[in-house]
């Protein structure tokens, strides 16, 4: 919009420049008189005009172009939005998208959020916290109850409903494992932490499923079928952390799927991917740089692919802030040992990486290949 003012000013401008200059071509017979002295002044004042409208317009096309630079780099949060948002950890969610989600819930729109696991693998805070080394498997547990509460509670602070928040259950520090070697639902992964080999929460959204990649992959795909949203939000592929490397894995694999059997149409969709764990995130600008060249978890491939992602910056206002600090707050057992990891993500800012549909159809195919997943 804001280009095509400026497209309208610039032809107004140049029509009128021509116009002015169009007055030197005065019929000969009121040229006569003093063709000199009014030929002269005719153009003089159209130059001068030219000139003194210039001096205006000229700031006015910075500024306008200046807004477009923006604009084009800006996220705009548009009333009635339906998001969801995939987080690997409670607290990831509101790190990366706490001022996101704040904004959407303002505007009138609905946030589903979907807790890959309820990060119950945590040993150095659960020790931390116990002031011991844990000492049975009940400990990671309860520490996964404890913090799918908090969890609830950060969710309540930005406006989120609890039927809206979906505890998936799945191994905290076992999300790779699940993609790498333990597809197929024939050989389940069994967590070291909580000894559970499939998902053993009461609420969770599908208790009893094996810890099996296919399951989450299927999960995510109905989670993602049955929200119809216009945004999702997933942690970044090249991400640092494997559980969220994986989990952004899961969630192309499973648009991917929804593409192909249900056709999906990605080009109506807003995909757009957060860091949390990555080199100089996001306290530097040298992680755009890094970024640009890194892979996937342990694989080169898919690197080229997501090169070219498009990152774009949510301002955000005070209100956003506040409830975005009020809702890391609410993570209390992260406190003690994420305490200043929390506050470098409350910026007036949010980032996210923007993905096209080739990008997402592209990525997992290639990483998948990269570990021969088997089908089953
Ligand atoms: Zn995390």
């Amino acid at each position: 919009m804001l280009a095509r003012l400026l497209l309208v000013i610039a032809i107004t401008f140049s029509c009128l420049t021509v116009s002015t200059a169009g007055h030197l071509d005065l019929p000969a017979d009121e040229n006569k008189e003093d063709p000199g002295f009014l030929g002269d002044l005719a153009e003089m004042r159209g130059e001068e005009l030219a000139s003194y409208l210039f001096s205006l317009i000229q700031p006015l096309a910075n500024t306008i172009s200046t807004c477009l630079w923006l604009e084009d780099d800006a996220l705009q949060v548009t009333e009635g939005l339906r998001v969801i948002v995939f987080a690997p950890h409670p607290d990831d969610e509101s790190l990366a998208a706490g001022g996101l989600m704040n904004q959407v819930v303002a505007q009138g729109g609905a946030v589903r959020v979907v807790f890959v696991t309820n990060g119950d693998g945590y040993r150095e805070a659960l020790q931390q916290q116990l002031g011991d080394e844990p000492g049975s498997s009940q400990d990671f547990i309860e520490y996964g109850k404890q913090r799918r509460e908090e969890a609830l509670q950060a969710m309540c602070e930005l406006g989120i409903p609890p039927e809206d928040i979906i505890f998936l259950g799945f191994p905290d520090g076992g999300i790779d494992d699940l993609l790498k070697d333990h597809w197929s639902r024939l050989t389940p992964f069994t967590s070291p932490h909580t000894r559970f080999s499939s998902v053993g929460y009461t609420g969770a959204f599908s208790r009893w499923a094996a810890y099996a990649g296919v399951n989450l992959k299927d999960e995510i795909a109905r989670i993602i079928d049955e929200s119809c949203p216009d945004w999702i939000i997933l942690p970044d592929p090249r991400d640092y952390h494997p559980d969220h490397c994986a989990t952004g894995i899961f969630v192309l694999e499973a648009l991917r799927q929804l593409n192909q059997q249900r056709e999906l149409a990605l080009d109506n969709l807003e995909i757009l991917t957060y860091l949390v764990h990555f080199k100089d995130y996001p306290t530097s600008p040298d992680w755009l740089q890094e970024v640009r060249k890194a892979g996937l978890f342990m694989s080169t491939t898919g690197s080229g692919t997501l090169a070219s992602t498009q990152w774009l910056e949510l301002p955000l206002t005070d209100d956003d802030l506040e409830s975005k600090e009020r809702a890391l707050s609410a993570h209390q057992s992260q406190h003690q040992i994420l305490g200043g990891f929390f506050k470098i993500f409350l910026t007036d800012q949010e980032i996210f990486g923007r993905l096209d549909p080739a990008q997402v159809l592209t990525i997992p195919q290639e990483y998948a290949l990269s570990f021969k997943q088997p089908n089953s």
